[in-house]
This record gives structure tokens, sequence and C-alpha cells, in this order.
């Protein structure tokens, strides 16, 4: 089957191993005579699944049992309400490092709820890089919050803050799986799963059990605390019972690829190649983000003008890729390469931008 030559930024490509085994199993799963969506959120059927892709999740990042692995709804986006909501106090401080558009919307949503703080902030540099030094962590701090990977500017953190005082905060959406992390070093991550994991619909969060402690607020609605979701193992109400499934198929998929270092050699491989294409193109492309900082998830580049980044895109587009437009709020071009992304595909990219080079 032709399949597209698909660089969307998420939701993204999946691999088609994981597409073909749902297509297998779509009307009839395991056979029970129901598709998995059919089946009731208390079965031991779907127990199963939603068992194993906390399993799964918790062998691949390597996550010690004094934490939790929650499956919530409502996006990444709604991660920022919920980790100022259960995390800050009256008396302390969320603290932010802004390296991007959605560190800044994590960081607008805290200041609704509580006091905030802006530990550092690349935003003066049109979030080329991730900040060499936090500034200062407030007296005060509740957690620090980072974006470890910028979606939109392609910049990616490579070594984190490890400030043990501070609880770290990382929403790890677009590049959760894609390289192995210290677990330790981090007491909540947050994840939208329609990048690296699977399809939209499920949120991961990964929290460490002390911090629950925090969110015993009663006053927080029962669907915004995190204790309700670990108390009933994220099935108070209906999980998003598909798009769980999808997730498990995809981190048995990443088990079979060797687990994260063998994903991240991939990951390195895909990104040097493109980079490679613009740092040899003699300026024809320029990439957006510092080469320290350079995502491998991300590669932001652009042309001299837009009128040829239009024709690159336009010609691009002629030749089956899909989506290499930048983000609508920078423009210029875009090519997301995460996990499922074949590397033929990224070699047939960069074939191609070196041919546009050369009639150009
Ligand atoms: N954080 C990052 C780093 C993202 O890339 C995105 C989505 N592109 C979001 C948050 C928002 O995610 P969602 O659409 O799941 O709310």
């Amino acid at each position: 089957m032709n399949r597209a030559l698909n660089f969307n930024a998420g939701p993204a490509m999946l691999p088609e191993e994981v597409l073909l085994e749902a297509n297998k199993n779509w009307l009839n799963f395991n056979g029970t005579g129901m598709a998995v969506m059919e089946l009731s959120h208390r079965s031991n059927e779907y127990e199963e699944v939603h068992e194993k892709a906390q399993v799964l999740l918790r062998e691949l990042l390597s996550i010690p049992s004094s934490y939790e692995v929650l499956f919530l709804q409502g996006g990444a986006s709604l991660q920022f309400s919920m980790v100022p909501m259960n995390l800050l106090t009256k008396e302390s401080t969320g603290n932010y490092i802004l390296t991007g558009a959605w560190s800044e919307k994590a960081w607008e949503e805290a200041k609704k709820i509580g006091q905030t703080f802006i530990s550092a902030s690349s935003k003066e540099q049109e979030y080329k890089s991730i900040p060499n030094i936090i500034n200062e962590i407030s007296e005060d701090a509740a957690y620090l919050h980072i974006t470890s990977n910028n979606t939109i500017y392609g910049t990616q953190w490579h070594h984190f803050p490890s400030n043990e005082k501070v609880p770290l905060v990382a929403d790890m959406s677009s590049d959760i799986l894609s390289r192995p992390i210290s677990m330790e070093n981090f007491d909540l991550i947050y994840a939208g799963a329609q990048k690296n994991l699977g399809p939209s619909g499920v949120t991961v969060v990964i929290i460490k059990k002390e911090l629950l402690a925090r969110s015993n607020n009663s006053l927080l609605p029962t669907m915004l605390n995190y204790n309700t979701y670990a108390k009933h193992n994220s099935l108070y109400n209906t999980p998003p019972t598909l798009s769980i499934y999808l997730l498990k198929l995809v981190l048995e998929w990443a088990v079979r690829q060797g687990g994260l270092e063998a994903l991240e050699n991939k990951n390195k491989e895909k990104a040097n190649i493109l980079y490679d294409a613009i740092d040899s193109s003699s300026h024809f492309y320029v990439g957006h983000a510092d080469k320290k900082n350079r995502s491998k998830m991300n590669v932001t580049f652009n042309l001299d003008n837009q009128e040829l980044a239009n024709r690159f895109l336009h010609q691009a587009k002629e030749e089956g890729f899909i989506g290499l437009n930048g983000h609508r709020s920078i423009g210029g071009c875009r090519a997301s390469i995460y996990n499922a992304m074949p590397l033929e595909y990224v070699h047939r990219l960069a074939e191609f931008m070196k041919k546009f080079r050369n009639l150009s």
C-alpha cells in the first residue's frame, strides 16, 4: 500500500505494523466478537489492555514503583492547568522556563491558578536555543516546569536541570519515548499521545507518589485531581479505551524496535540526515535552532525568502510530502520525524531538498 510521506507534527504518522494489527482486530478483538471500543471498560479483556499499556510504559521508561502511571484526557493542554491546580499552594510559586510557545501557554495557565516565576527564558533569542543557565529558582518554588522538546521552534533539552530541592515537571509531549531518560530526575512528566505514543485522546501522566499528597485538596474538582486517577487506576470514569489500546500496540512496537536506546540511535541517524542537508546547502536552507539545541524530533528551517519557501512547500507537496510547512505562528518549514518515521522517508526528503536546491 502506498502510505503518505507524512511529516506532520501531530497527530503524526503511526508505525504501519501497529495500524495493520489494529486493523486485523478491528471487528473481533481477541475472539470477543467485539471491537476494542465496544468492550466494557470494566471487562477483563479491556483491563488487560489497560494494565499492559501501564506495564510497558514502566518497562520502557524504567519507571520505579514510587511513581504512578496515569491515563487522562484533555491533552497536554489540560495539564497546563492541572499541574498548578494540584501542586501549587497559596504560599508557593510555580517556576517556569520559557523555551517556546507551549511553555508560554503552560505558564499563562498557571498564572490563572496561583503565583508564578520565570526562572529562565530564551524568548529574546526568538526561541532558537535552550537557556544555558537557570537565572533563579524562587525560594518558595513548588516545582520547576520545562518543555523537553519545543515542537514549534525545533529545539530540545539535551541535559536536564538537576536541582534536587525543587520537583521537576516536564511536558514531554513531543519527545517522550524518543530516548532513554533518568526517571529519578523528574517528579512529574506529562505527554499528549499524538506524536510518539499513539493517537490523540489519551494523555499520559507519570507522577511521583510523594507529590500526590499535595493534591489532596478536597476543593479540587474530582476529574482535575491526580489522586482520583491514582486511586482508581485511571478507571474512575470511562477512559479513552481505543486510544489506550493503540498506545499499547505502539509500546509493543517500541519494545520490538529494541527499546529506547535503539530508538534514540535511529532518531539521531534520521535527524543527522536532515541537518546535513541543511548545513551542506551553502545557506540555501537555514536551520532555525542553534546547533547545540537542535531537536531530533522537529527539524525547523527556512529558505531565503517566503516566496522561495512557498515554492519549496508547493513542490514538496506535488512530490507527495505532507506537513512540511512550519507552524502557522512562525512560518518556514518543519519536518517532524518522530519514532514512527521510517529512515527511507527521511532519505527521500533529503534527496528532494538537494534536488530543489540544484534546480533553483
Ligand atoms: N506541548 C507540546 C510540547 C506540544 O507539542 C503540544 C501539541 N503540539 C502541546 C503541548 C498541546 O498538546 P494537546 O494538543 O495534546 O493539548
